[in-house]
Parts: structure tokens; C-alpha cells; sequence
């Protein structure tokens, strides 16, 4: 049996603040994924700081192009078009600058069998959403890594959104990491941009505050969760 992991990971574009918080991974001897959009438009900056994080041990792979809503973008215009748009010019523009590009995050969540099953011609793995229940439900994300599955349930832990408090479930979460230490399965989460609570708030971004993060990790520390990123999954 795989051991259990926590497969933390952030999406968008938030570069700048994922690596200045890069120490709050560091400290916690975690490894991460960035999953980013618009990776034809990173700056040289941005760029750098997303090599650096890749040097050290953390995860950079593909969310889209455009951020594209996949079962939209399929519906309007065909599967072909959608991976010649949005998939393989990300892929493209990652790779072009050294970054990785293995694995997939999907923009909204949003995916069915038939795209899963033609992404993961191009992919190892693809990240998907899950609602965030606060009942047992809550235990759907849980993961078997030795059963097979390429899709992987996520569960959000952004605090905050589009300038809104999102409710406390730190206890949800807790719980979550328990019932993953307890049965040797493994959870995977996501967060957007890392602030402070006032400038996340300010700012109107989905987003967890450095404070949080470092919960959470710890978190899983105690548990004895170790936090990877997708990157380390067999391809
Ligand atoms: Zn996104």
C-alpha cells in the first residue's frame, strides 16, 4: 500500500505570491503543485520564480491555456479544437520554458469520461473539483492511489473568495486528514493565491492566507501525511 499523501495544489497564476511564500512549503518540508493558465504569457519574471519552485522539489504542470471551461469549450466547438487551442499550446508554452507539463488541473472542475478519456493521452494525471461537504461526504475526496484512478477529487481550502469569507470548515478538514491517516488513503486539495486575509479580501481573489497553509501542512505532518506533488506519481 502507497502511503498516504497530501497532494496540496494551487492553480491560476498567482506567481509572484506562490513564491514568496515559498517558505511556508520550506518550512514544512512540503512539496506542491502549481497548476497555471496562461502559461503563454508568464513573464520572464514569473517564469523564473516558477523554475526555482521546480528546482526545489515542487510540481509545475498545465491548467489550460485560457482557463477554458472544458465541457463548454467542447460542446461549442469539438474535442479537436479544444485540445488544439487549449491543451496542447499550454503544454507547448510550459515546456518551452522548462517547466512541466505532465499533469492537469481542470479550470471550473469542470470534465466527463470523454474528455478525461482524451486527456489522458496527452496527461498522467488530471485534477478535478469536488463540492466541499461538511458532512460525511466529506470523505468522498479521500484517494486510493493503488486503485487505478488517473482523475483525482480535490477538495478546496481557499478562505476566501471573490472578497467574500468562505466558511470556517477547519474541522471538516481536520477530520478529513484523520480519516486519511486512519485508512492509509490519500487527499488532495486545492488553493488559489496565498495573502494575507485583509489583501485577499481587498484583492477579491480566491486565495488562503500563508497562516492557513501552514495549518494545514502541519496538519498532515502530525498525521503522517507526507506532501508531494503530482510530479512524483508514477507516470
Ligand atoms: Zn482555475
Amino acid at each position: 500500500m502507497t502511503a498516504p499523501l497530501l497532494l496540496m495544489t494551487f492553480d491560476d497564476r498567482a506567481v509572484d505570491t506562490w513564491f514568496a511564500h515559498r517558505g511556508v512549503l520550506e518550512d514544512a518540508g512540503a512539496h506542491v503543485t502549481f497548476f497555471v493558465s496562461w502559461a503563454d504569457e508568464l513573464t520572464d519574471e514569473e517564469t523564473d520564480q516558477l523554475l526555482v519552485l521546480q528546482q526545489h522539489g515542487h510540481t509545475v504542470a498545465s491548467h489550460g491555456l485560457r482557463h477554458r471551461d472544458a465541457l463548454a469549450d467542447v460542446a461549442d466547438h469539438g474535442l479537436r479544437a479544444y485540445l488544439e487551442r487549449e491543451i496542447v499550446p499550454s503544454v507547448q508554452a510550459l515546456q518551452e520554458r522548462g517547466l512541466g507539463h505532465r499533469d492537469f488541473a481542470y479550470p471550473l472542475g469542470r470534465h466527463d469520461d470523454a474528455v478525461d478519456d482524451e486527456l489522458l493521452e496527452h496527461f498522467s494525471w488530471l485534477r478535478a473539483t469536488s463540492p466541499r461537504h461538511a458532512d460525511a461526504r466529506a470523505s468522498r475526496v479521500l484517494i486510493d492511489l493503488d486503485a487505478g484512478l488517473r482523475v483525482l477529487p480535490s477538495r478546496g481550502v481557499d478562505v476566501g473568495r471573490r472578497g467574500v469569507a468562505h466558511p470556517d470548515d477547519r474541522q471538516t478538514l481536520l477530520s478529513l486528514l484523520d480519516e486519511a491517516a486512519r485508512s492509509g488513503l490519500s487527499v488532495c486539495l486545492y488553493a488559489h493565491d496565498i495573502l494575507e486575509w485583509d489583501q485577499g479580501l481587498a484583492r477579491g481573489t480566491n486565495f488562503i492566507t500563508p497562516a492557513q497553509l501552514r495549518q494545514v501542512l502541519q496538519a498532515a505532518t502530525e498525521r503522517g501525511l507526507s506532501a508531494v506533488g503530482t510530479g512524483v506519481l508514477p507516470d
